[in-house]
């Protein structure tokens, strides 16, 4: 897919897709036309006019409609999860699982220090506060002995964590087998954010499924897209109505408009699950994709001193949603900003790992349980250009860039 300017007029379905900034809140900058690479702009499978095509000559323009109960049944299939709930976006689907779990002011929730705002921001809808807890080396994911100090510490003092939300990074799962027996014998909930890890796998099964709902971001950047949108998977078809229910401003089943609770609007439109269902078709290519860019990063980078890779931990398949490194500033000769800015100047974007909850100026005041291992990740980490449309030519533009810069500085 060529990168091409954000047309102001009505695009044609068969134009070339415009290239969104692939972090949310950023800006569109596409400078010298044509050759920006991003780290990981939308693409287009085929499929999407047809969808479209026919969820507007069928008229369902809503947020109901086949093409919902399809995405949904198709996407429950695709990770093994009796029930799926389709959203308007992952932040609303974590929101939704968090009300529906019964959480609420002054429970506070386990959550990943590693990760973006979205999986913080919903435990603070909910009046409910944040435990930021530090990552593992194995994974870069939620620390499992981390999580056991914490919540052996609360109970000697009486106290209940009501929720932990696992984050599985970049498309690499958390380490489940050690965290549900753990929230087993604490009586913590599970809500998963599965949102960077479509196609991933945990220990034969897909992440997301392990606890009491998981969910999912389609988002511009993700690995599949529907612009904006989102999915929230449970085993507990009961948490699956109630969601669907407080999705669409908490309508009860009556022909007049009745009430029991408050309500949001955070339905999927019909539209956008047809172009969803045509996305979804192309997931394992599209993982692939990601996965054969980053072999060839690690064979191309992997022998330059201090650069270290995210690893694949051993209990199941990274989907690579987007490449991430360490690069010791030392070992290497240059640091991650001296990269970064090389990288930006041949019009090429990588950006920095996340930047960790706890250091963010809103966080604050959240407690935070850590080890170190994610302040030195963010500090030195890097993403790559990641896109499944990329070509083996723009990879190498990025390979070339780093190989180059190392040649400099040694
Ligand atoms: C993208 C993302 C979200 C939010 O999903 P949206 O669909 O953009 O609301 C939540 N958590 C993580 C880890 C994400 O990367």
């Amino acid at each position: 897919m060529r990168p091409c300017r954000v047309s102001p007029v009505v695009p044609s379905l068969s134009a070339p897709a415009p290239i969104l900034d692939s972090h949310p809140g950023s800006f569109v900058t596409d400078t010298a036309a044509g050759s920006r690479l991003f780290l990981s702009p939308p693409h287009l499978s085929g499929g999407e006019a047809e969808r479209l095509t026919d969820a507007l000559q069928s008229n369902w323009i809503a947020p109901i409609g086949p093409h919902i109960d399809a995405f949904e049944a198709e996407f429950a299939a695709a990770v093994g999860s009796p029930h799926a709930v389709a959203l308007s976006s992952g932040t609303g689907a974590l929101h939704l699982a968090l009300i529906a779990a019964g959480v609420g002011s002054g429970d506070e929730v386990l959550v990943s220090s590693l990760t973006f705002s979205a999986s913080v921001n919903p435990i603070r809808y909910v009046g409910a506060a944040p435990v930021l807890v530090d990552s593992e080396r194995e994974s870069w994911n939620l620390d499992p002995a981390l999580v056991e100090k914490v919540l052996v510490a609360r109970a000697a003092r009486g106290r209940q964590i009501k929720a932990i939300i696992p984050v599985h990074l970049y498309g690499q799962s958390a380490d489940m087998a050690a965290l549900v027996p753990l929230c087993e014998r604490f009586g913590v909930t599970i809500i998963e954010d599965a949102a960077e890890a479509l196609g991933a796998t945990c220990h034969g099964r897909h992440p997301g499924v392990f606890g009491r709902a998981g969910i999912f971001s389609f988002n511009g950047n993700k690995i599949i897209t529907t612009s904006g949108g989102g999915m929230l998977v449970t085993p507990d078809e009961s948490l699956a109505l109630h969601v669907r229910k407080l999705a669409s401003q908490a309508r009860e089943p009556a022909p007049h408009y009745l009430h029991h609770e408050i309500g949001f609007n955070y339905r999927l439109s019909n539209l956008l699950a047809a172009f969803g269902r045509a996305q979804l078709e192309t997931i394992s290519a599209r993982v692939a994709a990601r996965r054969a860019h980053f072999e060839a990063y690690r064979s191309a980078l992997g022998d330059l001193p201090g650069i270290v890779f995210q690893p694949e931990a051993k209990w199941g398949r990274h989907t690579r949603w987007l490449s991430a490194l360490t690069i010791d500033p030392i070992a290497f000769g240059a640091d991650r900003e001296s990269v970064r800015m090389s990288l930006e100047a041949e019009n090429i974007e990588s950006r920095p790992v996340w930047m960790p909850m706890h250091r963010q100026p809103v966080f604050a005041s959240c407690e935070f349980i850590g080890s170190g291992v994610s302040d030195a990740i963010f500090d030195t980490g890097l993403c790559l250009p990641s896109g499944s449309a990329m070509t083996p030519d723009d990879r190498s533009r990025v390979i070339d860039v780093v190989r180059r810069l190392h040649a400099r500085e040694r």
